[in-house]
């Protein structure tokens, strides 16, 4: 039976150490750092989202601002806004909640956060610089959550086979260059990948960002894999990932469980860029 990867305990642990961090600033020059989260329109998920994100900052220390704006706002508006928090010295991390309401144009909207203060990893220009190597970015929370479960398992990455299920731009993508840029060799699959399980069943790190309740089976996963399930699916009210983790488990030796895996410590790591975007402000080594 695999081990089960905790991240719920490994994400309040990352908060720890954020908050010990935090409060040595606040010791030494009585700045801490800052995030702002953007919300527009009244979606019910999002608001969730949004009041998580401030309640994780104010338990580690960050400060934070909440911008709840009507789905009626202009693109004039929300640009402005943006441009006024790009320009606030007291905040190092902006966020934009997404989906934005019908009319507002996301990706104009997005490409205006100043790439250092792009919390969220999802301006081009941190993009590029992850695919090319650069240090100085910020990579999307999850793909990074993802990275630092493996890491803490102890495992040595470098010459690992590591196969993503998914080529989105917000998980698969960004997940697959992480684990390139630690050396493993990557293969990502996808909605047109042929004989999909021949490619899981290589797979030492196998990672699933697919958006289908339990896709993966014990069948697809070679024995004593690490298994990363960073799907989140409601199926009769309750949360199930892609992988089927009972299968599963019995061919793993290590697993994510659905809720309690992935999902905790994309917020860990949003209060860790908004860490690290501070010390790059403040000339702090990282
Ligand atoms: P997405 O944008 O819908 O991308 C899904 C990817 O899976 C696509 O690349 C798609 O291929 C591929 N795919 C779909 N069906 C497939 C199949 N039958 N076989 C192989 N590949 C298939 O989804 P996403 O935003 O990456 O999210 C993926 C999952 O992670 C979702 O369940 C989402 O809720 C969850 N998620 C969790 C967190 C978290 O914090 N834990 C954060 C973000 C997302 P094509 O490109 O060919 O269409």
């Amino acid at each position: 039976m695999a081990q089960l990867i905790d991240g719920k305990q490994i994400a309040g642990e990352i908060r720890q150490e954020l908050a010990k961090e935090i409060a040595s600033f606040k010791e030494k020059s009585s700045k801490v750092p800052g995030l702002a989260v953007v919300l527009v329109g009244d979606d019910p998920a999002s608001q969730v989202y949004v009041s998580m994100k401030g309640k994780a900052c104010n338990e580690v220390g960050i400060y934070s601002e909440e911008h709840r704006l009507p789905a009626n706002t202009s693109q004039e508006e929300l640009l402005n806004l943006i441009d006024d928090l790009n320009a606030n010295e007291r905040i190092h991390g902006i966020l934009v909640q997404l989906p934005l309401p019908k009319g507002l144009d996301e990706k104009e909207v997005l490409h205006r956060i100043d790439p250092k203060k792009d919390v969220d990893g999802f301006h081009p220009v941190n993009v590029g610089k992850l695919v090319i190597g650069e240090e100085d970015c910020f990579v999307a929370c999850t793909p990074l959550g993802v990275l630092e479960l493996v890491k803490r398992q102890g495992v040595d990455i470098s010459g690992k086979k590591v196969v993503v299920i998914g080529r989105s731009n917000i998980v698969g993508k960004p997940v697959a260059h992480l684990f390139l840029k630690e050396n493993a060799t990557v293969t990502i699959c996808h909605s047109r990948t042929q004989s999909i399980m021949e490619e899981t069943k290589t797979a030492d790190i196998l990672i699933a960002a697919v958006g289908r309740p339990e896709l993966v089976k014990g069948d697809w996963v070679k024995s004593g894999a690490i298994v990363i399930d960073v799907g989140i699916n409601r199926v009769d009210g309750k949360l199930v990932g892609d992988v089927d983790f009972e299968e599963a488990s019995a061919k793993a030796s290590a697993i994510t469980p659905v809720p309690g895996g992935v999902g905790p410590m994309t917020i860990a790591m949003l209060l860790k860029n908004t860490v690290t975007s501070f010390k790059r402000f403040n000339g702090i080594d990282e």
